[in-house]
């Protein structure tokens, strides 16, 4: 019997755990175990921070770093099963990856702030059923099918690209590995770039499968959020849709994942958290070892890479179903077109449109700029409307009657006088806004019976369904709109697609330009001619002869990546090298340029990388904040986030100062 007196052993008796808080510092706390509570890695827990009582996760051993004297205890466990093992091994690689704190990826894991379920709350969802999917696939898509079932089967890590042109069933082919998850009874992830997009997609899946799938995106109400969130880690939710953020949630038993449109640019996240949600996806298939498909049209050079060096599988749906061709795509030279300032729509394209209205078929044109005009001038003085916090013209927006900054959400009334010169009445619109179109649409062809498509038209996904279902039900004769409408949706009627200004992806520093214009219009003409009716597209370009336009007026997808491919490698871009850039942002000028200058300076010397900068980057003020950047070109072996993680460690910089790493970036602004 001990005696009553006894001092208990501090250093053997107290247990203690590293918890990680879902917040963006450190990596984690130690924390005392009281004895009386069963913890396990994993376990939720409820901790003292600061005056605050917050919610974390039970990481590892406590590290010891800190006297056991001077722990707290941590409070008690939440009723909830632990976070499974390969969901944290995922929060650690990301972390380590982006070089963000492990306690902002995990607060993704917990969806945000953590909601406990409520006790009226049902988690009943309806389950798919994998027998109601009939499919009668060709023959082509037969075998697609049950090399992808074959995968999932094994359930093992394995990476197939899906490549498919536009209306070839690639949805059809990867809906049968999805049945075939359900018939194993494990969960299944399909991610989508865009929520917009889901709409269309959704009744088919729900046709397909009896039940609608699970969503997981930004515009869930909070107690969607909750109910789902609790559904997918308790295995209640079998099939989960979702946007990129889908793939970080603690799934009880993931066994497929599938990114459909996988060389998406959205897929990037470039705020926050900076990841790409495809690259992500191909981790935590590793981590969870099973099968991913990726799915495009387009596939992005990367994934085309990685099928080449044998890593990805390669399944090929070489033609559309049914009846459906492939539209015919003409260019049109705009330097010999005969077009006044006002006028944007060329004679080959205005008399395409007026046969397809006289055939009662629709059309759709296509301009990847939102608003009236992207430039307004005095055309007294020659001044420019710009930002009062931004490098950025401001736009004009019929809509709103305003001009808007597209950078920072700054909005004014378009003034009467020119704030420069005091000119009244002066101002000119340069270039066309989808806005201008649709007033060009109105007045040279008034009976159409015109819509307009854009991220800022569209309120919700809702707004964009009804826009689909007018499509359906031939209540648009023509779609006006920007890339949200390119993607995903099938309209059997359109059968004119007619592109403004094809060359606008093609300026600027970016070294994917060539190859993301490609993909976007490649994509905005596959929604042309989906069914029995043949499909044209006319593109607008002055460089008519450009590989891009030749490609796709040729049809020679391959051909172009190739010559992509070897340019590539030539000037040493990515996939045949890496890149990070870093940018670094404060409201004082003078000082980002010295910290940029400082950060350049204490560059690793090595020549298996590349300093490039630091340069006012194109925005160079953004929200009123100057902006340096500086990229980095490094071999392929070699680990660039540890190596930009060393480097910035040791330096210390003004905490006024930003100062924002993204490896493997998609944007260079
Ligand atoms: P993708 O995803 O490659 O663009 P979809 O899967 O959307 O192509 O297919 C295009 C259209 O063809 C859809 O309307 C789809 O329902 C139809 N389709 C494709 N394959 C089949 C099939 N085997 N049986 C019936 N309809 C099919
Ligand atoms: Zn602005």
């Amino acid at each position: 019997m001990t005696t009553p007196h006894a001092k208990p052993n501090t250093n053997k008796a107290q247990k203690t755990v590293r918890v990680l808080l879902p917040l963006p510092v450190g990596s984690g706390y130690d924390y005392i175990v009281p004895p009386d509570l069963s913890i396990k890695i994993g376990s939720f827990v409820s901790v003292p921070f600061g005056k605050k009582e917050v919610l974390g996760i039970v990481w590892a051993e406590g590290s010891g770093e800190v006297p056991a004297s001077k722990l707290k205890a941590l409070n008690r466990p939440l009723d909830l099963e632990p976070l499974p093992e390969v969901t944290r091994a995922f929060v650690d690689w990301v972390a380590g990856y982006t070089l963000t704190p492990p306690g902002s990826i995990l607060k993704m894991v917990l969806g945000g702030q953590l909601r406990p379920l409520k006790d009226k709350d049902k988690l009943d969802f309806p389950q798919p059923d994998p027998a109601l999917l009939t499919g009668n696939l060709t023959e082509e898509q037969t075998r697609a099918a049950e090399a992808l079932c074959a995968d999932v089967q094994e359930a093992a890590y394995a990476v197939t690209l899906l490549d498919g042109v536009t209306g070839s069933g690639k949805t059809e082919v990867y809906a049968q590995a999805l049945a075939q998850c359900f018939r194993q009874g494990r969960q299944a992830l399909l991610l989508l770039p865009e929520i917009a997009m889901t709409a269309a997609l959704l009744g088919r899946l729900e046709k397909h499968f009896g039940a609608p799938p699970t969503l997981w995106h930004s515009g869930l109400t909070e107690k969607q959020r909750r109910l789902n969130w609790h559904a997918i880690k308790q295995g209640k939710a079998k099939f989960i849709l979702g946007a990129r953020s889908a793939l970080f949630l603690p799934y009880a038993d993931l066994g497929l994942i599938v990114v459909d449109e996988e060389h998406e640019g959205a897929y990037k996240q470039e705020e926050g958290v900076i990841y790409h949600g495809r690259d992500m996806a191909v981790v935590r298939a590793h981590l969870g070892k099973i099968p991913l498909i990726l799915a495009s049209a387009t596939p992005s050079l990367e994934t085309h890479h990685n099928v080449k060096q044998g890593k990805y599988k390669h399944l090929i749906l070489h033609s559309r179903f049914g009846a459906a061709k492939m539209p015919q795509i003409e260019l049109v030279d705009l330097r010999a077109e005969k077009m006044s300032a006002q006028t944007f729509i060329s004679q080959p394209l205005f008399d395409a449109l007026e046969k397809a209205l006289a055939a009662k078929q629709q059309a759709m044109l296509f301009l990847n700029r939102r608003g009236y005009a992207p430039l307004t001038l005095c055309r007294a003085c020659g001044n420019r409307l710009q930002c009062p916090s931004c490098t950025a013209w401001l736009i004009e927006h019929k809509k709103t009657s305003r001009l808007h900054c597209h950078q920072c959400g700054y909005s004014t009334k378009i003034p009467s006088a020119c704030p420069v010169c005091n000119a009244e009445d002066k101002f000119a619109a340069c270039g066309p806004g989808i806005e201008r179109i649709a007033e060009e649409v109105a007045a040279r062809l008034p009976t159409a019976r015109a819509a307009i498509m854009a991220s800022d038209t569209l309120d919700s996904a809702k707004g964009a369904a009804e826009l689909v279902e007018q499509m359906d039900n031939h209540a648009i004769d023509i779609l006006i709109g920007t890339q949200i409408m390119a993607k995903g949706y099938h309209f059997p009627r359109l059968t004119l697609v007619g592109v403004i200004d094809a060359d606008l992806g093609l300026a600027g520093g970016d070294p994917r330009a060539a190859e993301r214009t490609f993909q976007l219009l490649q994509q905005v003409a596959g929604r042309s001619g989906r069914a029995e009716d043949e499909g044209t597209v006319f593109l607008q370009t002055t460089q008519p002869d450009h590989p891009v336009m030749q490609a796709l007026a040729k049809g020679q997808r391959d051909a172009f990546m190739q010559t992509e491919m070897r340019e590539r490698q030539a000037f040493h871009l990515p996939p045949f090298a890496r890149l990070a850039s870093l940018t670094i942002s404060g409201a004082d000028r003078t000082q980002v340029v010295v910290a940029a200058q400082k950060i350049a300076a204490a560059a690793p010397q090595t020549e298996r990388m590349r300093i490039l900068g630091p340069a006012p980057a194109p925005y160079a003020i953004l929200r009123g904040k100057t902006r340096y950047r500086l990229t980095i070109q490094a071999a392929r072996n070699v680990n660039l986030s540890a190596a930009v993680a060393a480097w910035l460690a040791p330096l210390s910089l003004p905490r006024t100062l930003k100062v924002q790493v993204d490896i493997d970036p998609y944007s260079f602004l």
